[in-house]
């Protein structure tokens, strides 16, 4: 991994507002960039094909996997999803902190593969409140809220796995939170062997 560009992993249960928060964090910044993924799962209204996810076959993602083009994948809900390798090492070699929206079991393979990973969960601040999000998008039928729900807890037990618990009370200040995170990492000591090296040789 390049000295200055940070790695982060960013999961969250399904209505925990990854994507609202994520949206707003970017803003106007260029040094925070979040992956685009490849999923095999349907493109959902509103979502745009290499901003949102690259959607392709199963076929094509099986290629790809086949051919070493993706850091990892999973499965998740019986569709697949994976973190394409090529832009994530351009993004990090220009000194970019990069972002991967990804579940826990995709989390789990990245932290064995750059153990200088950070990892970021975005935490409802209770069930009650994600069950009401969850309810709010009006887009789902009780089944599908009840199954989303009973996924949602089995990914919040593994909160404990991140470095890091971001809650989402409100945007602002998960999104301050996040800030608040990538300029203290900024600052460990080892991203900065650089500059210390340049400092102490001018003396
Ligand atoms: P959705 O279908 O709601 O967009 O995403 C479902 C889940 O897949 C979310 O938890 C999301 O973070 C995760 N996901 C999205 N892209 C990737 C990826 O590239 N790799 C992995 N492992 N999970 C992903």
């Amino acid at each position: 991994m390049s000295e200055n560009g940070i790695l982060i992993i960013f999961s969250g249960p399904s209505g925990s507002g990854k994507d609202t928060v994520l949206n707003k964090l970017i803003a106007g910044r260029e040094d925070i960039k979040v992956s685009v993924s490849m999923t095999t799962r349907e493109k959902r209204e509103g979502e745009i094909d290499g901003t949102h996810y690259y959607f392709v076959s199963r076929e094509y993602f099986e290629k790809k996997v086949s051919e070493d083009k993706m850091l990892e994948n999973a499965e998740y809900n019986g569709n697949l999803y994976g973190t394409p390798k090529a832009p994530v090492d351009e993004m990090l070699k220009s000194g970019k902190a990069v972002i991967l929206e990804i579940e826990v079991q995709g989390a789990e393979k990245i932290r064995k593969l750059y153990p200088d990973v950070i990892s970021i969960f975005l935490m409802p601040p209770s069930m009650r409140v994600l069950e009401e999000r969850l309810r709010g998008r009006g887009t789902d039928d009780e089944e599908t809220i009840n199954h989303r729900l009973v996924i949602a807890r089995e990914e919040i037990k593994r909160a404990p796995e991140y470095d890091y618990v971001v809650i989402n009370d409100t945007i602002e200040n998960a999104v301050a939170g996040i800030e608040t995170i990538i300029n203290a990492e900024r600052k460990k000591t080892f991203r900065n062997k650089k500059i210390i090296s340049e400092v102490i040789n001018n003396v």
